[in-house]
C-alpha cells in the first residue's frame, strides 16, 4: 500500500519519541512491502517561533491532503502565558476542527507487565480492555460562552447529526470488538443527555441490533471504571464527559507514556498521538517513554490504512520490550536501572524482527 503520513513533531519531547515510532513506521514498511511517504510540518511552539503561528498555512495544506497525521505534542513553558494572543493550544484546536475530527478513540488495556505502575490493586486490573470514544466537537466547549462580573454561562448543544455520527462509529467499532457498548450520559438531569439517549436507543436497535447496549450515568461511570473496568468494551460519551473520564481511565494502565489515541473524521482520515504533553521537565534528555506514539502510529496504520495486522504486530513488539524490562523511568520497575527513548525503540525494532 502507498499513503502520505504527515508528520507533526511539536515541541518538547514531540521530537524525541516522533524519531522512534518513525524508525517504527519505516520497519512495518520494509516488513510488509507498503510505501509510505513522510512528510514533516510545524505545529504549536515551534511554529509560533518560526511563523507567529501555531498551525501554519502549510501545515494546513498537509493536513487536509495526508491519508493520516502523526503528532508527537505541542506547548511548554516558553509559551505559556495564559494571556498570551497566540498559544501553542490553538494549534491542536485549529487542526482538529480543520480535519473535521470529531470522535477521539483512546483504547486502555491493562498488561501484567504494567500493573505495578497502576495506584489500583492488580485484581481490579485483570483483563481490562475498553475502548472509550469521546465526542470531540460539540457540547460545552464549543457553546456560546457569556461573562458578567457575576455570571457566567457555557451553553451546551447537540444535534442529532453530531449524536448519530458518533454512535454509529462507536457501533462500527464495537463490531470489531467484543460487541458491547456502554453509552454514558446524565439523563436524569441534562436535556442533551436525554436527547443523547433516546437517539442511542433507536439508532443501536436499528442499525446495530447484534451490539449489545447499556446506559450509565456519567457519575457512575466513574465510579464503575475504577470497581469493574473488565466488564466493559467500548464505552461513548459527549465532549466533556469523555475528557474526564478518559483521563481517569488512563489511570488504570498506570502511565501516561504509554497511551495512544486517535481522532477521526467521517473518512476515517484521521490524526494520531499520545495522550501525553511535551513533558519540558524531561525534554531533551533522552529518556521520555515513546511506547504511547509507536502505538498511536499502530492505531493509524489500523484506522486510516485498514492494516490491522500490521498495527497487531507493532503492539505486540511494545508488550514484548516492556515484558523483557526494556523501561524508561516513567515504568520502570524498582530496583532496575531505566533505559532511555533509543534503547526502547531499538527493543521494539528487535521484537518486530526487523
Ligand atoms: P505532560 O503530559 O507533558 O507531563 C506530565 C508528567 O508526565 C511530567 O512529569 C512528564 O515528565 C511526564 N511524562 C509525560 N509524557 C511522558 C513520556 N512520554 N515519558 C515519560 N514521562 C512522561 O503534561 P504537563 O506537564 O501538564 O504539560 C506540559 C506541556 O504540554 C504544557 O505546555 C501543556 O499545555 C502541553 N500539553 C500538550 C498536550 C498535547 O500536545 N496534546 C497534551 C497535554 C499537555
Amino acid at each position: 500500500m502507498e499513503a502520505l503520513i504527515g508528520v507533526l513533531p511539536g515541541d518538547g519531547i514531540g521530537p524525541e519519541v516522533m524519531a522512534e515510532a518513525l524508525r517504527v513506521l519505516k520497519a512495518i514498511e520494509k516488513k510488509y512491502q507498503h510505501r509510505f511517504s513522510y512528510q514533516e510540518a510545524l505545529i504549536g511552539g515551534i511554529a509560533i517561533d518560526t511563523h507567529g503561528d501555531p498551525f501554519p498555512d502549510a501545515t494546513r495544506k498537509l493536513c487536509a491532503d495526508a491519508d493520516a497525521v502523526l503528532l508527537g505534542a505541542v506547548g511548554g513553558p516558553k509559551w505559556s502565558d495564559p494571556d498570551a494572543k497566540i498559544r501553542p493550544e490553538q494549534g491542536l484546536l485549529a487542526m482538529r476542527s480543520s480535519m473535521g475530527v470529531f470522535a477521539n478513540l483512546r483504547p486502555v488495556q491493562t498488561h501484567p507487565a504494567l500493573y505495578a505502575s497502576s495506584p489500583l490493586r492488580s485484581e481490579r486490573l485483570h483483563g481490562v480492555d475498553i475502548l472509550v470514544v469521546r465526542e470531540l466537537t460539540g457540547g460545552a466547549y464549543f457553546g456560546r460562552k457569556e461573562r458578567t462580573p457575576d455570571s457566567a454561562t457555557d451553553v451546551c448543544t447537540y444535534t442529532r447529526v453530531e449524536i448519530e455520527r458518533v454512535l454509529r462509529m462507536a457501533g462500527e467499532l464495537a463490531r470489531t470488538r467484543r460487541r458491547k457498548i456502554t453509552s454514558v450520559d446524565k439523563a436524569n438531569v441534562l436535556e442533551t443527555s436525554r436527547l443523547w439517549r433516546s437517539i442511542a436507543t433507536e439508532l443501536y436497535a436499528r442499525e446495530f441490533p447484534d451490539v449489545q447496549l447499556d446506559h450509565l450515568y456519567v457519575d457512575a461511570a466513574a465510579m464503575h471504571l475504577l470497581s469493574r473496568a473488565a466488564d466493559f468494551d467500548v464505552l461513548v460519551t459527549e465532549n466533556l464527559f469523555g475528557d474526564i473520564l478518559t483521563d481517569e481511565a488512563s489511570m488504570l494502565t498506570g502511565s501516561l507514556g504509554m497511551l495512544p489515541s486517535a481522532s477521526l473524521n467521517a473518512e476515517k482520515r484521521g490524526l494520531y498521538e499520545p495522550i501525553h504533553g511535551s513533558a519540558p521537565d524531561i525534554a531533551g534528555r533522552g529518556i521520555a517513554n515513546p511506547c504511547g506514539t509507536i502505538l498511536s502510529a499502530a492505531m493509524l496504520l489500523r484506522h486510516s490504512l485498514g492494516l490491522e495486522p500490521e498495527a497487531q504486530a507493532i503492539e505486540s513488539a511494545v508488550i514484548a520490550a516492556v515484558e523483557a524490562g526494556c523501561r524508561t523511568a516513567d515504568i520502570a520497575l524498582p530496583g532496575k536501572v531505566p533505559v532511555g527513548t533509543r534503547a526502547v525503540g531499538d527493543a521494539i525494532l528487535q521484537a518486530l524482527g526487523a
